[in-house]
């Protein structure tokens, strides 16, 4: 059976490995290959090839490491669908789904093709009698990238590609349960003519990720996950003296004005609640139509839009969305919608059962829908990453900026109206990261950041954008004077520009 090994020092997998794990393909319910988990001598081996390589990788002028994000850039279109089949095959998301994974992680490599620009300092003449003062961004040596299972594309280059074009030696960790699409992508880089030791993968679990965080040599962490373990990793991060983000969970709201295009608002509601089995951290799991009416007319066409859904296996050209990443994860979300029935919610589409002929061994899930869902109920307060979507009735708008406002999690959010004033009001008030305003995943693009609130981002930057600038970054502020000859007089009082 094929194994999935690290990427040590430029190709080489580490020591053969003594734990290895299981890599399903979602659709069959089959084992398809094994990934070789890493051990500490393996990251030991890592980090001292980073620290080797990153010195002159931050002395090679940025322009010229910007050389092959370009070069990479291009080799990502040539192995595009190669690498979306891949990526299918061991997430389960369609492989339509899959290019659109690739193609945002490669929005960001091209910001990252800019990087000079967004590398220059602050300068300021005559700040003093004689002195000047300027800023540079200097990189932070070796640091790490621990990312989840549900954008094994995208979320590897939201984080290597501005850490490494900023000159950094960057170590991921995939998920372990698609690691594939990572290791390729860092061949990838290889080929584009990074230098070995500046992109590196290992793998593993929990064992790996304290590995990481404990490791004296790596000086930042930037972690996307669940948010009990993105707190979990912030704070270990911290505590051994790094520099940490850690992005968490989410359950995003959607709240339906009564002047809304309900037509666009289903359309955009079952892309976004549905799309990629509700496994992302982006989705719009909760809608909330404001006022008895508006939740009357938005269910009675969320019902037939949602029968019109096809689940299929990932290969599927047609299908709108295929399975979940495994067998534990449906047993999850279906234990989720009985929760939701326990609670009292009204499941209106049950989405339980579902067996797909030819494919009994996938681990699918049908679209589910529950109306009448309740602030108080479990399933509404923690995130199900599953398809189904709750309709949580307000009265008024106050109500519904009200929700996610106060929900733990605070990653997205959308509002669907045509009244301007209201769109406004909401996007100033609501405490949630990222608004879309008829817009349902407002995922924003390369040169703006992704960061969520609350209890879905621990730490102070985002991703990407001007703000991964920043993480991967330390700013060293140089005070200079050029003495025209003779001894000044000796101050001992602390020096102002006075
Ligand atoms: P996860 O938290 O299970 O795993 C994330 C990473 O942590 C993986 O690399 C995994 O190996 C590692 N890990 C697993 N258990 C660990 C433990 N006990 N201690 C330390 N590390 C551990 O997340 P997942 O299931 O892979 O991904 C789905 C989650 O990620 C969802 O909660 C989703 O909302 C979230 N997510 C958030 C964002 C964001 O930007 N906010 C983006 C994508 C996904």
């Amino acid at each position: 059976m094929r194994q999935i090994d690290a990427l040590i020092a430029g190709g080489g997998s580490g020591t053969p490995s003594a734990r290895l794990g299981d890599i399903f393909n979602p659709s069959t319910g089959q084992v398809q290959a094994r990934v070789g988990f890493s051990s500490s001598v393996d990251l030991d081996r890592a980090a001292a090839a980073a620290r080797a390589a990153q010195p002159a990788w931050a002395a090679t002028n940025p322009q010229r490491r910007a050389r092959v994000m370009f070069r990479f850039r291009e080799l990502l279109e040539v192995h595009m669908q190669e690498l979306a089949e891949l990526l299918a095959s061991e997430h389960g998301k369609v492989v339509a789904d899959a290019k659109g994974d690739l193609l945002r992680g490669l929005e960001v490599i091209e910001f990252s093709c800019g990087i000079a620009h967004a590398l220059k300092g602050e300068y300021t003449q005559g700040a003093g009698p004689g002195i000047d003062v300027y800023s540079m961004r200097q990189p932070i040596g070796v640091v790490a990238g621990i990312t989840p299972f549900n954008f094994p594309a995208m979320i590897p280059m939201w984080m290597f590609g501005p850490a490494i074009a900023t000159g950094n030696a960057f170590i991921l960790k995939p998920s372990e349960r698609d690691p594939s699409v990572p290791v390729r992508l860092a061949e990838l880089m290889l080929e584009a003519g990074l230098p070995a030791g500046i992109l590196q993968v290992v793998h593993g679990d929990k064992e790996m990720v304290d590995a990481i965080l404990d490791h004296p040599d790596i000086g930042a962490v930037s972690f996307v996950g669940s948010s009990d373990i993105a707190h979990y990793v912030y704070n270990r991060g911290v505590a051994n003296g790094k520099r940490v983000q850690a992005m968490g969970g989410a359950k995003n709201h959607g709240i339906v004005m009564p002047d809304a295009d309900l037509d666009q608002v289903v359309n955009d509601l079952t892309g976004a609640a549905f799309g990629s089995a509700g496994e992302r951290c982006m989705a719009l799991p909760v809608v909330v139509p404001v006022g008895e009416d508006t939740a009357n007319r938005l269910r009675e066409k969320l019902i037939p839009a949602i029968a019109a859904l096809r689940v299929g296996v990932s290969t599927d050209p047609d299908a709108h969305y295929g399975p979940v990443v495994n067998a534990a994860h449906k047993a999850r979300v279906e234990g989720w919608i009985q929760t939701g029935v326990d609670e009292g919610a009204e499941l209106v589409v049950d989405g339980r059962g579902l067996i797909l002929q030819g494919h009994e061994q996938g681990f699918f899930v049908g679209p589910t829908l529950f109306d009448h869902v309740t602030t108080g109920m479990r399933a509404y307060r923690e995130e199900i990453f599953g398809p189904v979507l709750q309709i949580v009735r307000a009265p008024d708008f106050e109500t519904a900026l009200e929700l996610p406002s106060k929900h733990q999690y605070g990653n997205g959010v959308a509002i669907f109206t045509r009244n301007g004033h209201a769109a406004r009001e909401f996007a100033a008030r609501v405490n949630v990261g990222m608004v879309g305003i008829n817009v349902p995943i407002p995922v924003p693009v390369a040169y703006h950041s992704f960061g969520g609130w609350k209890r879905s981002g621990f730490g102070d930057h985002n991703q990407y954008g001007m703000e991964g600038v920043r993480f991967w970054t330390k700013v060293k502020t140089v005070t200079q004077r050029w003495p025209d000859g003779g001894a000044g007089d000796s101050a001992f009082i602390i020096p102002t520009m006075a």
